[in-house]
């Protein structure tokens, strides 16, 4: 016998586990939810270790789920900060080429924002960039007016207070260490008792593999952390930057090149850089997990990854130790940055869903198996998002699940 019943438990207190509970309170009111999280409070991972952008849809290829679901949840994601008091600003990203060679990726980008449907994108002149960004660099520049600001740490903390206000429990400190089918219903083992549920949805992030694999699914994909490091501009240099300055990002990879990112708050960070890490919760340098790096290692799809992109890898590897490196490339964006401008400022890891010949999944994943629903990748901008995916994952569980809403 299970040492508690719901009909509904989501593995997870991410953004995308608590914003996917939130819905499913809402959508099914008569459903027993728990949400289970290992750490101590919600957010403590990918969730509360980000840029803070409400990212506005332009990056991602017409036609996929993250140009959809991000256009749909920025808009969401405002209305939610406003409606519930959560700081927020529309400060707007200026998107700069440095060379003749990134004009054509930085014009694909406005096409792909237009068919996003994004408006107010144009290429601004030099006098409308010194109003705008005085001391940003380049030889081309594209507005993206809709992008925002946002402390998604504080909308974890109000998605998991609004579950419970809707009758859903969230548990933390609670580990899910084993899943399996017994008498007809599904139990998830974890470090606090057994819990009978009906529907499990895997929302585990950087272990949303590892949790698949204890329920015995077989997932298509391999999660490998990357780690993104910060510095911060010290607080007398931080009018270099007034809202969000970015590079034309490389359209191959997930990741969006160094940049600087004003917060919530007044902060000005730069980075996040991208280096693969060798703990997958780990945000330390030095950080060192034998099972997360064998596990890695041992990967076909992460070697052959390693053999397409070892050149741009190596480099940011070389970034992450040479701060003089750093500097070069955001110099890049403003010229006028200096080493001594900058001092280390934590980092991230993200959870990138690598295929086993390699690719990185550039879309998000979510599949549903039998009684389980398993989020397989949602990188950035999964944050912003996260109230259009829940919904889309809330329809796709209870479509496989059976489910009619109240
Ligand atoms: C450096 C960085 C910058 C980013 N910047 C942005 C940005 O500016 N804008 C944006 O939109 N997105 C951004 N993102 C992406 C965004 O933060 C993530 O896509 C999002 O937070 C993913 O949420 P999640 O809930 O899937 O993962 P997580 O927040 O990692 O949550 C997963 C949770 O599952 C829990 N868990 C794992 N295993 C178990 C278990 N066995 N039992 C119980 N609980 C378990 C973990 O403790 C964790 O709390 C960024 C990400 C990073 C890393």
């Amino acid at each position: 016998m299970p040492d508690q019943r719901f009909d509904a438990v989501v593995i997870g207190g991410g953004i995308v586990g608590l914003s996917v509970a939130l819905r499913f309170t809402s959508a099914f009111p008569n459903l027993r939810l728990l949400l289970v999280e290992k750490e101590k409070s919600v957010g403590q991972h990918q969730s509360g270790h980000n840029s803070g952008v409400i990212h506005s849809g332009i990056y991602y290829k017409h036609g996929s789920l993250k140009a959809r679901l991000c256009v749909e949840g920025a808009a969401a994601m405002l209305e939610f900060c406003r409606r519930h008091g959560i700081p927020h600003q529309i400060c707007g990203k200026v998107i700069v080429a440095t060379s003749d060679e990134e004009m054509p990726r930085l014009n694909s980008l406005l096409e792909r924002g237009r068919a996003n449907g994004l408006t107010g994108l144009r290429l601004l002149d030099r006098p409308e960039l010194r109003d705008i960004e005085p001391h940003c660099g380049g030889i081309s520049w594209l507005l993206v007016p809709a992008t925002g600001i946002t402390d998604y740490g504080e909308v974890c903390k109000k998605y998991a207070e609004l579950i419970s206000a809707k009758g859903g429990t969230v548990q933390t400190a609670t580990e899910v260490t084993g899943i399996a089918e017994r008498a007809g219903e599904t139990v998830v083992e974890t470090n606090r008792g057994s819990i009978g549920a009906r529907y499990v949805i895997n929302c585990a992030g950087l272990q949303s593999d590892r949790v698949s694999r204890m329920a015995g699914a077989i997932p298509a994909v391999k999660i490998v952390p990357f780690r993104g490091e910060y510095y911060d501009l010290i607080p007398q240099r931080r009018d270099l930057v007034r809202s969000l300055i970015y590079p034309v990002p490389d359209l191959r990879f997930p990741f969006l090149g160094v940049h600087f990112t004003r917060r919530i708050g007044g902060a000005v960070d730069a980075g996040p850089n991208a280096v693969l890490a060798f703990k997958r919760e780990g945000y330390r340098k030095t950080d060192i997990d034998l099972r997360d790096l064998s596990e890695t290692l041992a990967y076909a799809g992460f070697w052959k990854m390693a053999a397409q992109h070892w050149r741009s890898g190596a480099a940011e590897m070389y970034r992450s130790f040479r701060k003089s490196a750093f500097v070069t490339a955001l110099q890049g964006l403003v010229p006028e940055v200096r080493g001594s401008d900058l001092v280390a400022d934590g980092s991230g890891v993200r959870a990138q869903a690598l295929r086993p010949d390699g690719s990185l999944v550039d879309d998000f994943q979510f599949v549903c198996t039998g009684t389980m629903l398993h989020v397989w990748n949602v990188p950035s901008p999964a944050a912003t998002a996260s109230l259009s995916i829940a919904r889309e994952i809330v329809q796709m569980a209870a479509q496989g699940f059976g489910l009619k809403s109240a």
